[in-house]
């Protein structure tokens, strides 16, 4: 189990100051190749598929230690469920409403304002959340 991937996700892990344990390292693994917005649900079954001893509670723990630790997006997109995303650098998501695919659309692709300042609001992160259908490629 112990490959090259392997060892870089466990320095990743260090370098943001978390022990990589095997049961985080696996549940990480699984998650850093996972480009689909996977909710935490969805990451367990597949997490569980191949390491079948690691528990709901560390998958969950795992996860969400990971956006704590700026290695993981926790983001809500679609309602009712935040999703966990590995691809950490801006950019904006598009719902197709017939699929229910979440795609990432490059930053550029959208002008929005450098800063984006609220009176009495925080502001943590923003991005656009864009709904409609994926057309059919052309060949
Ligand atoms: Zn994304």
């Amino acid at each position: 189990m112990y490959n090259k991937n392997m060892n870089k996700i466990a320095e990743a892990l260090k370098s943001k100051k978390i022990r990589p344990t095997m049961t985080r390292l696996a549940v990480a693994e699984i998650f850093f190749e996972s480009f689909d917005h996977p909710s935490a649900e969805d990451l367990l079954l597949k997490i569980q598929k191949k390491f079948s001893y690691i528990s709901r509670a560390t998958v969950y723990n795992t996860l969400e230690l990971l956006a704590k630790k700026g290695l993981a997006k926790k983001r809500a997109i679609k309602s009712g469920r935040f999703i966990y995303d590995p691809v950490i650098s801006p950019h904006h998501h598009f719902v197709d409403k017939i699929s229910g695919k979440i795609y990432d659309i490059p930053w550029d692709k959208a002008k929005l304002p450098e800063k984006i300042s609220i009176p009495g609001f925080e502001t943590e992160d923003y991005y656009l959340v864009i709904i409609g259908k994926k057309l059919k490629e052309e060949k």
